[in-house]
């Protein structure tokens, strides 16, 4: 009987520690049931604080939503060379990279990113092509490239170039992301590397720099 009255006397410790205890408990549970009453209040206001703390702080499942980001180059120069280049990239997949230059003479035009987005000086202050893993001047294709050789764009009797390239090494976030760089139309083709001459394996001995364009964020719509 000293048990049971122990055990009342401790049911009623709880309960007057925790008073909401009291309106959940049926008629039919009596103080001399103390187990059976706190088997019944598995209650989340009884779980002590730290493992409260980790039902709250328990991870949440990972967000696998694509995040797609947009950049915009508007091109101008010296002369009647304009255009616009479109950037979409969704997470980390490849860049497409949509070009629209007009006023070019027909045929085939270097089309690379710049390392720098400073037009201070015109296209020149852009500085050399985009080249972060230090490699030599090639095509597109080639292992051994520029991160900003994207080819050649070709114009078409009327002098406009369209271009839809996507290439993986032009991302618009991360240590290498062209933000803030430039891209550039040149006068020749880039011979892409195999043209033999002083120039082909630094710029593709594709001339001079007719139009020039800073990337900048855009919205994605
Ligand atoms: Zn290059």
């Amino acid at each position: 009987m000293q048990a049971v009255l122990a055990a009342a006397m401790a049911t009623h410790a709880l309960l007057a520690a925790h008073p909401h205890l009291y309106e959940p408990l049926p008629p039919s549970l009596s103080s001399a049931r103390p187990f059976q009453y706190s088997s019944l209040t598995a209650d989340p206001l009884r779980l002590s604080p730290s493992l409260k703390l980790a039902t709250v702080a328990a991870p949440k499942p990972l967000a696998v939503a694509a995040e797609t980001k947009k950049a915009v180059a508007v091109l101008k120069g010296n002369s009647n060379v304009e255009g616009v280049v479109t950037l979409f990239q969704d997470s980390d997949g490849p860049t497409t990279v949509k070009v629209r230059v007009s006023g070019l003479a027909p045929g085939l035009h270097g089309f690379h990113l710049h390392e720098y987005g400073d037009t201070t000086n015109g296209c020149i202050s852009t500085g050399p092509h985009f080249n972060p893993n230090k490699m030599t001047h090639g095509s597109p294709k080639d292992e051994v490239r520029h991160a900003g050789d994207l080819g050649n764009i070709v114009a078409n009797s009327e002098g406009v170039a369209e271009a839809n390239i996507v290439d993986g090494q032009v991302p618009l976030g991360g240590p290498n992301a062209v933000i803030g760089r430039a891209f550039v139309v040149h006068e020749l083709e880039d011979d892409l590397g195999k043209g033999g001459q002083e120039l082909s394996l630094t710029t593709g001995n594709a001339g001079g720099r007719l139009a020039c364009g800073v990337v900048g964020l855009a919205p994605v719509k």
